[in-house]
């Protein structure tokens, strides 16, 4: 079901202390108010995960995972299983974030297999997909993200696909501060979608979420959210700051 989600990628940053101060601080920022119709997802190292759950069950948000493993269980040193994350509440994870494709080699053919795991386990993915800007410069947007839409999430049947959330996360905006402009973010979410109907249908296509992220912030939030196929944001940086994470979700 097609949804308004602002979630916050962690990434690696914090130490334990200043997670329990940044966890305890969102929950009471969003005390002071928020949209009832927006669900808010913290997605902290996994290390903090159970801390996490806690308190987000406690103060009415969601968490999520940066990465699993595609496997089921065993023999895989330093993974964690959709079974685990599960088993810890956990409800959402992150996948095929463009950090994971340039540092760890995924590509679309492993983030799917993934993206079929944590359906398995009920876990709802969070599917990222973006162009780098070599890509983009040379008018190849379209075709890359149709590349990693179908690449990764062609293999799913409807059902489990009902389940996905996408992420467009142009890889020149993440952490840059040079955010896609509204019209760009629209333009994209609206041909994703038009893939999506190619391959699940015109109303699967119109229930998925569609999230942006790339340098969103407090200060942009509320134009990129205010597009028509822009469902709301995943947010790195201004993420790591409880009272911009809020006025982000509060930018609805
Ligand atoms: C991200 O890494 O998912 C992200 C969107 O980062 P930032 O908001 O810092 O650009």
């Amino acid at each position: 079901m097609r949804k308004k989600i602002v979630a916050g990628n962690w990434k690696m940053n914090k130490t334990f202390s200043e997670a329990e101060d940044l966890l305890f601080g969102i929950a009471d920022a969003l005390g002071n108010g928020r949209p009832d119709n927006v669900e808010v997802v913290v997605c902290p190292p996994a290390l903090y995960l159970e801390l996490a759950n806690d308190v987000a069950t406690e103060h009415n948000f969601r968490c999520g995972a940066q990465n699993m493993s595609e496997h089921e269980s065993g023999a895989y040193t330093g993974e964690i299983s959709a079974a685990m994350l599960q088993s810890a509440g956990v409800e959402f994870v992150i996948l095929g974030h463009s950090e994971r494709r340039t540092y760890f080699g995924e590509n679309d053919e492993l983030i799917g297999k993934k993206v079929a795991q944590a359906i398995r386990h009920e876990l709802t993915p969070i599917y990222c997909c973006g162009e780098v800007l070599a890509e983009r410069e040379a008018g190849k947007h379209f075709e890359v993200v149709e590349a990693q839409v179908t690449g990764a999430l062609s293999g799913l049947d409807a059902k489990a696909f009902s389940k996905v959330v996408i992420a467009y996360e142009p890889v020149w905006a993440i952490g840059t501060g040079r955010t896609a402009t509204p019209q760009q973010a629209q333009e994209m979410h609206a041909f994703i979608r038009s893939v999506l109907a190619k391959i699940f249908g015109q109303k699967a296509a119109g229930d998925t979420t569609i999230l942006y992220g790339g340098s969103c912030n407090a200060g942009n939030a509320k134009e990129l959210f205010a597009n028509s196929d822009v469902d709301g944001g995943l947010i790195g940086g201004a993420s790591l700051k409880a009272d911009e994470f809020v006025k982000i979700v509060n930018s609805f």
